[in-house]
């Protein structure tokens, strides 16, 4: 077992973060293995998070079996809900305290101001937005372009004159949106694909960092995390490169360096279509049933039916 989970001869930090939302299936597995393999390979730190920040969508269940489907296709890791580390607690259900503490110094910087748009933009916000093979976002995926409804207009403050009434220890009565310069092109070198280049007001708008009921969105919490934990380096899928986009935005604002990026291709079905978790007859229990190998799943040709 010791010789899994190697320890540690660098300074590398890479991170697992799933979401237990559902069953992990074969694209997740790529991913996972692939930010294993780094770590392994640069002697590094891997650490588990698991990303229960919805708490209307995460089960206890799935972040069970994600933890066993992990270890099943062979990944172990050094730090994690169950086994504890320096950064604990390592479920975000459980670091409400780090993200709020964020929330109130993007307030102090004036980088977010107050939104009371709808709902549907909100529900949005707390997972991380998934792209299909295409590019194209699914439908609530991620957050619609912000039409700048409440966005203060130029010259005014962000933070709002009623600031006096803003409760510092509980952001709630409000949505609150981090505001973004439009036309900002936000560049970055990729290191699987490549030069990458991505443009404020366009690509995405401002986007949620808290909710009015009391959760933080997902690209708040994941720059809090990742900068709390020490990552240097992210391994994610490549439907999440408008996220990374954002997050440098994120880090900036908040004074945090930011870490490598490694954007994993997706994998798609037999129609192109990224696999998403409700793709349960690709979940890697599914397949595992079927008598799938962990090999199987991780070659390159897919073998499965639809
Ligand atoms: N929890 C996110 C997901 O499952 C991970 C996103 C990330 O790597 O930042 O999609």
């Amino acid at each position: 077992m010791a010789s899994l989970t190697p320890a540690p001869t660098s300074s590398y930090r890479g991170r697992l973060a799933p979401s237990p939302t559902g069953y992990l299936h074969v694209g997740h597995a790529r991913t996972f293995f692939a930010a294993w393999q780094r770590s392994r390979n640069a002697g590094g730190t891997l650490v588990l998070r698991m990303e229960d920040l919805d708490p209307d969508r995460s089960l206890a269940e799935y972040a069970e079996a994600a933890l066993e489907d992990l270890r099943w296709l062979g990944i172990r890791w050094h730090e994690g809900p169950d086994k504890g580390g320096p950064f604990a607690p390592y479920a975000q259900s459980r670091r409400h305290a780090v993200y709020l503490a964020e929330w109130r110094r993007l307030l102090a910087g004036g980088f977010i101001y107050p939104c009371r748009c709808s709902r549907k933009d909100l529900a949005a916000a707390l997972s991380a937005p998934h792209e299909s093979a295409h590019g194209k976002l699914e439908p609530l995926d991620d957050e619609p372009i912000y039409p700048g409804t409440c966005r203060p207009k130029a010259g005014e403050s962000p933070a709002p004159s009623h600031s006096a009434a803003i409760d510092l220890e509980n952001p709630g009565t409000s949505n609150w949106r981090f505001r973004v310069v439009d036309g900002e092109v936000i560049e970055f070198d990729d290191l699987n694909l490549g030069p990458q280049r991505f443009q404020a007001g366009v690509d995405f708008g401002d986007f949620v960092v808290w909710r009015r009921d009391g959760v933080p969105s997902y690209q708040l919490a994941c720059v809090a995390d990742d900068a709390a934990m020490g990552i240097t380096e992210v391994v994610r899928g490549a439907d999440l490169l408008k996220s990374t986009a954002r997050q440098i935005l994120l880090n900036r604002a908040l004074g945090f360096a930011n870490p490598s990026w490694f954007h994993c291709s997706l994998v798609v079905d037999h129609n192109g279509r990224r696999l998403a978790k409700r793709h349960d007859a690709l979940s890697l229990r599914a397949l595992r049933q079927r008598g799938l190998t962990p090999m199987n799943i991780l070659s390159a040709e897919l073998p499965v039916e639809k």
